[in-house]
């Protein structure tokens, strides 16, 4: 251990727990020991101190005892200068020491309303904590390989157009950045902002707080994910600490010089398993073990320092990159453009558009052919403005079957995306295009749109997908003569799609992608009951199956049907035996009550009994409010998750709601007694269509929402008011 490191660590740790002593002491004098706090949307308390003890900090009165009991008995001497020993043990725990101190720090901040930081001259309010909503929305991306990591950039690159550079590489490699410190009040995020780049969770480049200490809401986010995915208990800190350095691919780089706060900071994270790299010549910890590969690296050529950060990690990264002139990759999905940055617009209602890809033989594609159709078509499309655009894509394939064809045309929407400065919305005869003034500049031209769709349906179906060409038209005549061809067939996949059913099929579709994460957890993915995360149908599954049959999704074979009411057969019982590794006997597919599905970690919504109502309750992801049994989706998240099936409680999919097999052995759709706006508003038309076919025309209206109750008591007084079918149906246990 360099005593260089060594030595800065423990510095920086002392410099730390004094002011988290300091700050607690006030707040405590100011507000009284009782003072309640916690962090914005988690069930954590402090999360790195309760994921590493255990311990459950609820008031100011806790921290203090935390500091005392849990922190400074961690607190090492500085080493003597004339005597060298290998550190490693202190540094470490000075690390940890470190990050227990800077999240209560930061939990103080909170309280006087100095967190997130705002800062006018930039006209930036930081993100500040990260809430367990986030972790659980980028699940399934850390879990299937779209993010194969995220990193924590501390400080300034040596110039804008540096930092500039290094988060386009980061963003092509579709790594999420997490930015903080600043060099004499310089920082990436500044830099970032200089260079006029949008920073935000949609486009992965996230700005925490301008201090080094801000690094702690991106350490004790990666300290959930061992409680959240993994279904370990607080406390449980040798797993927790090995599941974070084999499972949350994370890192930090740190640009520009460093002092103790930084090297504290940075052991810290080599306690969590996440190395350090630094574009300066400091000295280096090449001993593994406690992380993967290097401790501590550098890597003085900033061309080279990305590369440097993956190899020291170990990250898998897979990029295809169209042969288009703008950046592409899963980071600027999000991007938006406004109005006044864009040059053109297709569809929205502003003229007539459509996109339709359908199988054809293949001896009808020619494969990677772009025609464009329409008159003086390239001239439009530089001056700008509007244009009609109809795209057609004809794919072909010895494996291709005409059930994937809606598959392959979803991801329409992602790919275009994923091309920076080139923005879609909607689909079928509903989408809409806006290409930028930036993307222009750089030399996007029409016939890109058709050099994006080719490549990456290629490349991200190859076993399925042998030929694609596509064909755009940009004359409103043409276009609206094609899409009655278009629109006929989208009718015939919907009257396919309503007549799927879970008899209808001999196969479902496991998805074991989870866990990765949640290790004995199991979709089963069925046509009336998709993935918990709702990321996955049955025809996804069957698609992706096709792609890669040595995947996650595997066929399982329904066999005998054991019990038709619940939904449970021998084939589906005997695959969750062997995959959950004997963990789980069975689940019915139909029930919350008896043996339901088990639950991981990124369910969009959770469902949960309420008694007193003979109902049901849903929540969904993203929703912070208080619900009426209780308890905010954090907290419910933290019973339901874990891969742990828990009677009563269930993690779904949003769309399993409008489903003829939901709670179909409990009673059905009438057993929802509560559930948010948003879910009650997204799901409008197919609701009422649920209700007509349940009987009862307005049970929407009939169902409480948090606009009406919060509580239990409000929720029965409205229930009973309006008559709720729940509150006389036959007990649900
Ligand atoms: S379908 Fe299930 S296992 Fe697959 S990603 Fe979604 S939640 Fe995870």
């Amino acid at each position: 251990m360099s005593k260089v490191i060594a030595t800065g660590a423990i510095l920086g740790s002392h410099y730390y727990v004094k002011q988290a002593e300091a700050l607690v002491e006030k707040a405590i004098t100011e507000k009284g020991a009782d003072f309640k706090f916690e962090f914005p949307d988690t069930a954590y308390f402090l999360p790195q101190m309760f994921a590493m003890t255990g311990f459950e900090v609820r008031t100011l009165g806790d921290m203090k005892t935390a500091l005392e009991q849990k922190v400074r008995p961690l607190v090492s001497n500085v080493p003597d200068d004339h005597l060298y020993k290998p550190y490693l043990g202190e540094a470490l725990d000075a690390g940890m020491v470190t990050l227990f101190a800077q999240e209560m720090i930061m939990a103080v901040r909170y309280i006087y309303g100095e967190e997130p930081v705002k800062d006018d001259s930039i006209g930036l309010t930081y993100n500040g904590f990260i809430s367990d909503t986030i972790l659980r929305n980028l699940g399934v991306q850390l879990v299937d390989g779209s993010m194969p990591g995220y990193v924590v950039i501390v400080g300034a690159a040596d110039s804008d157009e540096q930092a500039f550079e290094i988060a386009r590489d980061l963003q092509q490699k579709n790594i999420l950045t997490l930015l903080c410190g600043n060099v004499n009040g310089n920082s990436v995020t500044k830099q970032l902002l200089r260079k006029g780049v949008q920073l935000g969770w949609d486009t992965r480049l996230v700005p925490l707080g301008p201090e080094v200490e801000h690094a702690i809401y991106a350490v004790n986010w990666a300290a959930r994910a061992g409680i959240t995915f993994g279904g370990m208990k607080g406390g449980d800190y040798k797993k927790i600490l090995k599941y974070s350095k084999d499972k949350v691919f994370a890192f930090v780089m740190v640009l520009g010089p460093l002092n103790d706060r930084i090297w504290t900071t940075g052991a810290g994270a080599i306690d969590m398993g996440f190395p350090a790299i630094a574009n300066t010549d400091i000295p280096t910890i090449e001993v593994t073990g406690v992380t993967i590969y290097e401790e501590v690296a550098k890597e003085l050529d900033p061309a080279k320092l990305v590369q440097k950060c993956i190899e020291v990690r170990g990250l898998k990264i897979t990029v295809s990159k169209p042969p288009i002139p703008v950046a592409f990759g899963p980071a600027f999905e999000g991007e938006r453009i406004r109005k006044e940055d864009m040059h053109i617009e297709m569809g929205g209602q502003r003229t007539p558009a459509f996109e339709w890809l359908h199988m054809t033989d293949l001896d009808k594609v020619e494969d990677g052919r772009v025609t464009i159709v329409g008159t003086d078509a390239d001239e439009r499309y530089k001056k700008g403005g509007q244009m009609p655009l109809a795209i057609v894509i004809e794919v072909a394939g010895r494996k291709m079957q005409k059930d994937f064809e809606p598959v392959l045309e979803r991801k329409i929407h992602h790919f275009v995306n994923e091309a920076q400065g080139i923005w879609h919305m909607g689909q079928r005869d509903q989408d809409w295009f806006r290409v930028s003034i930036n993307a222009l500049k750089e030399g996007f031209v029409l016939r890109h749109l058709g050099d994006i769709l080719t490549t990456q349906l290629k490349h991200k179906f190859n076993n399925i997908v042998d030929k694609v060409q596509v064909t755009l038209y940009v004359d409103e005549a043409d276009v609206k003569e094609k899409v009655v061809e278009a629109r006929k067939a989208y009718l015939e996949r919907d009257i396919r799609l309503a007549t799927m059913t879970d008899e209808s099929v001999d196969t479902f579709y496991s998805c074991l992608l989870c866990q990765s994460f949640a290790p004995n957890h199991v979709c089963v993915v069925s046509p009336e009951r998709l993935g918990l995360c709702g990321a996955y149908n049955w025809l996804d599954a069957k698609a992706a199956f096709e792609i890669d049959p040595n995947g996650a999704n595997q066929p399982v074979m329904k066999g005998e049907t054991l019990d038709a009411v619940k939904g449970r057969w021998k084939g589906v019982d005997e695959f969750v035996y062997t995959n959950s590794h004997q963990a789980l006997e069975y689940f019915n597919a139909y029930s919350i009550m008896d043996a339901p599905m088990t639950s991981c970690g990124c369910f969009e919504c959770i469902m949960a009994i309420v008694p007193e109502a003979n109902g049901v309750m849903i929540v969904n992801r993203g929703y912070t409010g208080m619900t009426p049994i209780g308890m905010k989706f954090s907290t419910l998240a933290g019973t339901v998750g874990g891969g742990a099936q828990t009677p009563g409680f269930m993690g779904i999919g949003r769309f399993f709601l409008t489903s003829k097999k939901f709670l179909s052995a409990d009673g059905g759709f009438k057993r929802i007694v509560w559930m948010t706006k948003n879910l009650k508003e997204s799901f409008a038309e197919q609701f009422k269509q649920r209700a007509e076919e349940e009987g009862i025309p307005d049970l929407i209206d009939r169902i409480a929402d948090e606009t009406v109750a919060e509580d239990s008591d409000k929720m029965m007084e409205y229930l009973t008011a309006k008559g709720h079918p729940a509150l006389t149906m036959d007990p649900m246990f």
